[in-house]
């Protein structure tokens, strides 16, 4: 049995996962089922097994929203088109995009706009690299850096307006060599100021570097199709410690944990607490587990202002409805940082 776990802080759920799970939790409660989402609201198994017990229906395709039920398009971002499907068939459309997304698709418009040729770094197929490409595809070429396949085919009209913008959730190793080889390549290239991988993301890695400093082992939590969890464990297999993706507690191989005296343990953007909880449970430490923090997180994400404005007639309309926090109920809309996305998936039944 290990003797310890090191339990890295910041990790598991960021501003961009709790806004969207409160959201959505915010929409089954408001309206009878089934409330349709575009795409899974986060990348978490676990997370979209409870809203669909609660009579969430995730779609691929907007035209499987019935005309005129209320639809929530995923924390990942979507393509203009979809928002503009969703807005015309919906009865109530709300948009759970991270701003975090929002700003690069923001990024990108602007510098297609401006004639730039776009390359944009991220993940061939996720939804937040699908969403994004489809603000300006004619101007944006994808580098996939899980393809290596370098700049060598991008061929922009003007060498000299060349951008380089990121899928948010990337790991630091997958985008500084496609930024080092644009610099050489195109020395007046435009990119944001501080990249766009997100705070959380870049959070969630120095985090898991500091405790492949010190472990045998490290345990991600989080899905197959959560980027920033699989950036995680790559990270820390670049740092020289023997790494795994774990969904939950059942899926951890007896195997792995021979012989390991201290277990890293940490949890991509999207992962709830309560696996996490599961994982240490399974691992048993017989010394207990030490908190390694390397920052303190106090981003917050207020919900999408379509939910607050239906939220603020609802009020007016049903008077003290959804005013006061019940027992089991969720918290007022006003008052949406007195409670968090944990609780909230603990009211529908976690
Ligand atoms: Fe937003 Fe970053 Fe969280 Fe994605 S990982 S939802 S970009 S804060």
């Amino acid at each position: 049995m290990p003797e310890k776990v090191l339990l890295a802080a910041p990790r598991g759920f960021c501003a961009g996962v709790e806004m969207a799970i409160k959201a959505l939790t915010w929409m089954v409660r408001v309206f009878p089922p089934p409330v349709y989402c575009y795409h899974e609201i986060v990348h978490n198994a676990a997370v979209v097994a409870v809203f669909e017990r609660a009579g969430v229906v995730f779609v691929e395709d907007i035209t499987e929203v019935p005309p005129g039920a209320p639809v929530m398009l995923s924390a990942h971002g979507s393509a203009p088109e979809v928002v503009a499907a969703a807005t015309g068939r919906a009865a109530v459309t709300v948009d759970a995009v991270c701003p975090l997304v929002t700003k690069v698709h923001h990024e990108v418009r602007k510098r297609a706009a401006d004639g730039f040729d776009i390359i944009y770094v991220g993940h061939e197929g996720h939804d937040e690299a699908i969403g994004t490409l489809a603000e300006a595809p004619a101007a944006t070429t994808l580098i996939d850096p899980s393809q290596q396949q370098g700049l060598a085919d991008f061929q922009p009209d003007d060498p000299g307006r060349v951008a380089l913008v990121a899928q948010t959730t990337l790991g630091l190793y997958e985008w500084e060599g496609v930024l080092a080889e644009a610099q050489a390549r195109y020395p007046e290239l435009w990119t944001a100021r501080r990249s766009d991988l997100c705070y959380a993301t870049t959070n969630r890695q120095e985090a898991v570097l500091e405790l492949a400093d010190r472990c045998d082992l490290v345990l991600v939590v989080g899905s197959a199709n959560s980027s920033n969890t699989n950036a995680l464990v790559r990270v820390a297999r670049l740092a020289g410690v023997a790494a795994h993706r774990v969904e939950g507690a059942g899926a951890i191989d007896p195997a792995w944990l021979d012989g390991v005296r201290v277990v890293g343990v940490t949890a991509g953007a999207s992962a709830p607490d309560q696996a996490v909880q599961a994982v240490i449970d399974r691992i048993g430490p017989s010394e207990g587990v030490e908190v390694v923090r390397v920052t303190d997180e106090d981003e917050y994400f207020p919900l999408p202002p379509s939910l607050r404005a239906m939220m603020a007639a609802l009020q007016s309309a049903v008077e003290g409805a959804y005013s006061a926090r019940q027992p089991g109920q969720p918290g007022p809309v006003d008052e949406d940082r007195s409670w968090s996305a944990t609780e909230a998936l603990a009211l529908l039944g976690a």
